[in-house]
């Protein structure tokens, strides 16, 4: 059979994408298929060309009704007989649409998930001829899915009593545990059928820049979305807090930028118009969190900055993929501060109440309502409990005592609330279907894919190869040339290090054996850097005597060393949640001047020579100063500047201070006017003009903070 010429015929496409072919031929010789791509792979093309050769039906399920329509209008269009079957057309027509099915007169039709809860439904399907059962977003069979959905699960049950036909399940999502759950839950391979064939393709994406940017505060994640925006223009920076969104819009607009946000908090309306505005060109910067995402298929983008790290590898590359669709080259560039990973653990926490949380829910709620049912704010029933608790949590424990049917929620339109109420007779825990063993074992996988994007933040090898490896697409092996480690590694080999790094290393070496296995390789760094971060100090970690010793080469070198000592052996990274570090055998080798090791270290930008001029200066700018620049008084700097600006009469944020400036002043904290000079962007006009005011905020926020 001439694939080819029926693809140019049916769809006008000349070529296949990678993966079709292959797929769709072995569709054709009969066999289930697990077919894995990314959005934008080409996945509906592997069933919609088959349904045209094969004798019978295809059935496509689909939980996307929206889309439903516009795909049945393509085939339509291409002169391919379809139709769908949703909750969005009448009764009437669903019969009409069946009886049209019955006697032969579409070739795919589209079919929601929830119908299949109808037995009578399922029953008339039963003596229709198909031949082949699609499943799209296969994925949402799963409960280790991000997006499952229960209506999926009767898919098997359907299946059976349809005589097991032969099943294309598609998806975007490729955990290993997603695709066991894809293959037992339809079936695939079963009742005589030969096993399944798991294709998966087209992750590859080789004009994408894939890159990694240490930051330390909001402030130097700012100037760098800055820099982004400047060179590629048009993009999606995304957040993940509606009041990250908020914050890198308010700061974007400041600076001229025109850019739309879009988040779960806003309406409808303005959510749709800030989509349309984007689709439509009239603005090229969207601010997001990840809700902003389907059906963004605008295919210009130079850019995808993520300002806060995901919760998954899966989620990053969907949301990063969504740059260079036009196959021009665009860059993704993830801003990774280790600090944010509490805001995606925080989630993780808050989606997994674990049993205690959901006994205390449990326990209160039996004591609120009593009397009968209230209505009363997610926050007021966990202040209801006896610890502290996530909020988050409170909300997800809700829901799962709701659908263990322990309580019924309402929500009256113009309530504040839900109004809640037990279900009788009121049932203990116990009694109750909660799966714990699975909420658990969700919880530690949730961890698990955090663990993985944290891997790939801190990747030192080809990030392509890192992602493809993770998806368990087999494209060639090797270096791609575009990722920030392979530019840079092009010109880095592992090489001995000079008598200056030597003992660099055996510096950082020693803060690792002293506080061996008890904290993360990030916290390491502040440590020998010397950082005032709360965490450190906290944990009196600034009295170590390791403390600050590499203080002078800078954060981002401290933290690529532990990296290049880490891949050389010389320290170890233990499994789990929290990674600690400590120092191994070599390690302790190496440390005391026993052993030389090469390592992949590139050559240090601001050697002592270069920053001896500011640091060695004395005075009160000197004593102040830190690696680190500090975001709360860059905040209060600013809006100092806001204010400045609009009593100027609304001039540019940057005629008074660039951004660099308000970091720098924030870094080095000057306290005299001739302090003040020593700052970059400030010269002897700036000073006359806003010197007092500048220190008037930097000295109202060191006495404020003490
Ligand atoms: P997925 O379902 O994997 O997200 P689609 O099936 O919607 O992707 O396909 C994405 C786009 O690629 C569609 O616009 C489709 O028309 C196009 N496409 C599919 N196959 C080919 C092909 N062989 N050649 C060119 N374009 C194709």
């Amino acid at each position: 059979m001439d694939l080819r010429r029926l693809l140019d015929q049916h769809f006008g496409f000349r070529e296949f994408l990678e993966g079709q072919q292959s797929i769709i031929e072995a569709i054709l010789k009969g066999r289930d298929t697990l077919i894995i791509m990314p959005t934008g792979g080409g996945k509906s093309l592997c069933y919609q060309l088959p349904a045209l050769v094969l004798e019978g039906i295809t059935i496509v399920v689909s939980p996307l009704i929206a889309l439903m329509k516009d795909q049945v209008d393509a085939l339509t269009e291409k002169k391919i007989p379809a139709t769908f079957i949703n909750s969005s057309i009448p009764q009437a027509e669903v019969e009409s649409r069946i009886q049209r099915m019955m006697r032969g007169e579409f070739r795919l039709v589209y079919i929601a998930p929830e119908r299949f809860k109808s037995e009578r439904f399922i029953r008339a399907l039963a003596p229709l001829s198909i031949a082949l059962f699609a499943v799209d977003e296969a994925h949402c069979i799963s409960q280790w899915g991000h997006d499952f959905r229960p209506d999926y699960l009767r898919l098997k049950g359907a299946l059976q009593e349809l005589h097991q036909p032969q099943v294309a399940a598609l998806t975007a999502t490729a955990t290993p545990e997603v695709r066991r759950d894809i293959v037992e839950q339809l079936g695939l391979g079963r009742s005589g059928r030969q096993a399944p064939e798991i294709f998966v393709s087209g992750f590859a994406r080789h004009n994408l820049t894939l890159a990694v940017s240490r930051v330390k505060s909001h402030a130097e994640k700012e100037i760098r979305i800055m820099e982004i925006r400047t060179a590629l223009q048009s993009g999606i920076i995304y957040c993940a807090t509606r009041k990250n969104v908020e914050r890198v819009t308010l700061n974007l607009r400041e600076r001229g930028v025109r850019c739309v946000a879009y988040h779960g908090g806003m309406t409808d309306e303005n959510r749709t118009r800030a989509q349309a505005e984007f689709m439509s060109g009239q603005c090229n910067i969207a601010v997001a969190t990840n809700a902003f995402g389907m059906g963004i298929d605008r295919p210009d983008l130079r850019f995808v900055a993520h300002y806060d790290i995901p919760g998954s590898v899966e989620a990053y590359y969907q949301e990063a993929g969504r740059a260079g669709r036009d196959g021009e080259p665009a860059r993704c560039e993830l801003l990774f501060n280790y600090a944010d990973v509490q805001t995606q653990e925080f989630f993780i926490e808050g989606s997994n109440p674990t049993r205690e949380i959901i006994a205390d829910v449990h326990h209160a709620l039996v004591r609120l309502c009593r009397r009968g049912p209230i209505e009363m704010p997610i926050a007021e029933i966990a202040r209801a409990l006896p610890e502290t608790t996530n909020e988050m949590a409170v909300g997800s424990a809700l829901v799962l005592l709701e659908r263990a049917r322990f309580i019924q929620r309402d929500y009256r339109a113009g309530g504040r609330s839900y109004t809640t109420k037990l279900v009788e007779p009121v049932k203990s825990l116990d009694q109750l279907q909660i799966d714990f063993a699975r909420l658990d074992g969700k919880r530690q996988r949730d961890f698990a894919k955090l663990g993985e994007i944290i891997a790939y933040a801190d990747a030192q090898g080809c990030r392509h190869q890192f992602i493809l490896k993770y998806f368990g697409d087999t494209e060639a092996a090797g270096h791609c040339n575009v990722c920030d480690n392979c530019l840079s590694r092009a010109g880095i080999a592992a090489r001995l290090p000079t008598d200056e790094e030597t003992l660099f290393v055996r510096k950082a070496l020693s803060c690792v054996a002293r506080v061996s296995d008890r904290f993360g390789r990030g916290r390491i760094a502040q440590v020998l850097a010397g950082s005032r971060s709360k965490e450190v100090v906290d944990a009196g970690l600034d009295h170590l005597s390791t403390y600050g010793l590499l203080s002078d080469v800078g954060a981002d070198y401290v933290w690529t060393l532990l990296n290049a000592l880490i891949d050389a052996g010389c320290i170890a990274v233990s499994d789990g949640q929290y990674p600690t570090i400590s120092l191994t055998p070599l390690g302790g080798e190496v440390m005391r001047g026993k052993k030389n090791v090469p390592l992949v270290l590139p050559a240090r930008v601001g050697s002592k020579a270069a920053k001896g001029k500011r640091t060695k200066s004395s005075g009160p700018a000197e004593r102040a100063e830190s690696e680190f620049g500090n975001d709360e008084l860059f905040e209060a700097l600013r809006i100092w500047r806001r204010e400045k600006a609009a009593a100027m009469g609304n001039v540019p944020a940057y005629v008074i201070y660039s951004d660099k400036t308000l970091y720098e002043l924030s870094r080095l904290m000057p306290r005299t006017e001739t302090d003040l000079l020593r700052v970059r962007g400030i010269g002897p006009g700036k000073a006359r003009q806003f010197g007092a005011e500048t220190l008037g905020v930097i000295q109202q926020f060191v006495k404020k903070s003490g």
